[in-house]
């Protein structure tokens, strides 16, 4: 059975599943919108497992523990900078989906919720990253049996209405 693909409406860092992924920027100290949620829920030991970590390049990511969080682990993923679309910002999206799950899968993470990566101050247009979050996600799980559901975590009602449509519409 492949895993499971849902869009939920939630606060990511409230979620129960092994791994919530982080929309970090790649000095991986902590940031505002989803990343300052996630460190001031995980506590101070985890900017200071990141500060261990030197950084990350665009369209790559990292893993630490998850801390005072309900998830086990945080998977930091450093999205794009959109710029218009022309400067490899789809492809560098779709690395750090990619990257993404290959830690997962190879730290026995089962469940895992993604934030819409670089849909807040780094401005990439909500449904093309949406898009991409899907067929990358669809993807990478193909050869990452071990990995049984990723839910795709959106802040607004409006936005969970777009992965609704976008996950209705391709076959699962
Ligand atoms: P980026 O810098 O990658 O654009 P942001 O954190 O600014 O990252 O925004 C990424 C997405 O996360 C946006 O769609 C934003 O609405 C959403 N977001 C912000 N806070 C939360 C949260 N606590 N839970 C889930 N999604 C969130």
């Amino acid at each position: 059975m492949p895993a499971t693909l849902r869009a939920v409406q939630a606060d990511l860092t409230t979620l129960q599943v092994d791994a919530i992924v982080n929309a970090a920027n790649s000095s991986l100290l902590g940031g505002g919108g989803v990343d300052g949620a996630i460190h001031r829920a995980a506590g101070p030991a985890l900017l200071e497992a990141c500060r261990l970590l030197g950084g990350c390049p665009t369209g790559d990511a990292k893993l630490t523990q998850g801390y005072r969080l309900p998830a086990r682990f945080v998977i930091h993923a450093v999205g794009p900078v959109w710029h218009g679309g022309e400067r490899g910002e789809p492809e560098q999206l779709a690395s750090c989906y990619r990257r993404a799950i290959k830690l997962a899968a190879q730290h026995g993470i089962r469940t895992l919720a993604f934030p819409a990566i670089s849909t807040g101050a780094y401005g990439y247009p909500f449904e093309p990253a949406a898009r991409i979050a899907i067929a990358t996600v669809r993807a990478a799980i193909y050869v990452s049996p071990g990995i049984r559901e990723v839910l795709f975590c959106c802040h607004s009602a409006e936005d969970l209405a777009v992965y609704e449509r976008l996950l209705g519409q391709a076959a699962t």
